[in-house]
């Protein structure tokens, strides 16, 4: 019987009933760059860490389970995962990837995938019809949904038909929501991507990046590049983020909650002009959210009305921390037009809504009453100087 993604987080299934390592609850950290081989032609099963080790092995494992997919790499960053990706393509090779992305994305795609051959097309995937877009060398199909940071939401399934009928990949940038809300490859996609940095971490101390894929071709090509490249994430970080999935679904639901609070909070103040979150039921992607994810997460894009309120928020918030980054337990608030996405160029930036008023947060933990306490406190200091 097929398990519940909370139970997933903390056991892997086929390794139970065997009482390894002493019989150690916490999986060990195998902290060795290389490996003894009981013979000549033989090996233990482990040569060299770049290679694979047992730590980082356990929780590929787990992160394959959790994604449903056949195998999971681990990588040094989500941006290591990206371009190990990327190393699929060839010079000549076309992409659809949305318009809206994470910004570093759009930076290796524009400055490192184009210089090596690779053409691109960015559109809006939510609503333009990406098949007009696709040419005798397009090869895949990039998406992140809900987009960082104006959560448009794309149709996962949709897209996969499109892929599929056109033989390209649909590779998903998963982030936001993390396997906990979200299973793309159950949806049709053939990769998926994770910052695992952000929910899959959740304490902001560890990077890492994860591909997942249920397909035999894509892994063992991937096993080869990552042998090949070299980013495989360390031991310890491995450990570390085991240790944080540990906690992935009360982390989710409590982000969750508050986030609602946030959300509902914020549509209530006047110098707020918009609220995104793709939870709220006028947000245009609310209903493909309901069919193919499990929650709505806990990132929220607001614009204020003017550019001074923006900045103000992030001089005077203190619980709340003016930081990048976004799925750990702490709250923190960004300026995606100078911070996340501030070498996406200005022109496309504008054109996909991050102005200079929009800021971004991520929910964190802490109880709801203080992080409302602080943001009345905040609003309210603005308030009296903008008309004092
Ligand atoms: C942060 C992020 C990345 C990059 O991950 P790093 O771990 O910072 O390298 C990629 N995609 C999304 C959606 C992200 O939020």
């Amino acid at each position: 019987m097929a398990r519940g993604i909370g139970t997933k987080c903390l056991h892997l299934e086929e390794e139970e009933g065997r009482c390894n390592h002493y019989g150690a609850i916490s999986y060990p950290i195998f902290q060795t760059a290389t490996f003894a081989h009981p013979g000549v032609g033989k090996s233990a099963g482990y040569d060299y860490s770049r290679l694979q080790n047992p730590t980082r092995e356990h929780l590929e494992k787990v992160m394959a389970s959790l994604e449903n997919g056949i195998d999971a790499l681990a990588l040094s960053s989500g941006m290591a995962a990206i371009a190990l990706m990327m190393e699929l393509f060839r010079p000549g090779d076309h992409l659809i990837v949305d318009a809206d992305l994470y910004g570093g994305s759009i930076r290796l795609f524009g400055n490192i995938s184009e210089k090596n051959g690779i053409s691109f097309s960015s559109i809006d995937c939510h609503k333009e019809d990406v098949e007009n877009y696709i040419r005798e060398n397009t090869k895949a199909i990039y998406i992140e949904t809900p987009t960082n940071p104006m959560m448009n939401v794309t149709d996962i399934a949709k897209t996969a038909k499109i892929a599929k009928r056109n033989n390209l990949l649909l590779i998903v940038d998963n982030t936001f929501l993390s396997p906990y809300f979200q299973n793309p490859l159950d949806l049709g996609a053939d990769i998926v991507i994770h910052s695992g940095t952000k929910y899959l971490g959740g304490h902001n101390d560890a990077l890492a990046g994860f591909l997942v894929t249920n397909r035999e071709d894509l892994s063992e090509r991937f096993r080869f590049l990552i042998k090949t490249t070299g980013a495989a994430l360390a031991p310890f970080d491995s450990w570390l983020i085991l240790r944080g999935i540990k906690t992935l679904g009360i982390r989710m639901e409590k982000a969750q909650e508050n986030a609602v609070a946030l959300v509902n909070w914020l549509k209530g103040q006047k110098a707020v002009t918009k609220v995104i979150y793709p939870g709220l039921p006028e947000h245009p992607g609310y209903a493909i959210m309901k069919k193919q994810a499990r929650g709505f997460g806990a990132m929220i894009t607001f614009r204020l009305k003017n550019r001074e309120f923006a900045l103000a928020i992030l001089e005077k918030v203190r619980m709340i921390q003016f930081a990048e980054s976004l799925g750990g337990v702490e709250t923190l608030i960004t300026y995606p037009a100078t911070q996340t996405h501030a070498d996406v160029p200005q022109e496309r930036r504008e054109r996909n809504g991050i102005t200079d008023r929009t800021l971004r947060l991520s929910v964190g933990i802490e109880d709801v009453k203080d992080l409302l306490d602080e943001l009345d406190r905040v609003f309210a200091e603005i308030e009296g100087e903008q008309h004092g």
